[in-house]
């Protein structure tokens, strides 16, 4: 969950959301870096499924969301279908 795309609705999740502490460099780094850090930050989150669910539901396409990047998460929707 990254805050700057956050809804009103949202703003219950941004104080348990790790990347509301570390910023959104991580989840969004320039094409062909590593997401590593991004990843490492994710497991430790509290909200990670949550956040995972959002991006899928809400389709977004860019970044690191629940722990996955842009790629996994799309192999995730196909697999779910
Ligand atoms: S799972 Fe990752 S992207 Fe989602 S709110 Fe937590 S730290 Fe941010």
């Amino acid at each position: 969950m990254h805050t700057e795309t956050m809804t009103a609705t949202d703003i219950a999740w941004q104080e348990q959301a790790m990347c509301a502490q570390t910023g959104a460099d991580f989840f969004f780094p320039e094409p062909g870096s590593s997401v590593r850090e991004a990843k490492r930050i994710c497991e430790l989150c509290p909200i990670r499924s949550a956040c995972l669910e959002y991006a899928l539901i809400h389709d977004e396409r860019f970044g690191v969301w629940g722990g996955l990047s842009e790629k996994e998460r799309l192999q995730l929707r196909r697999t779910r279908g």
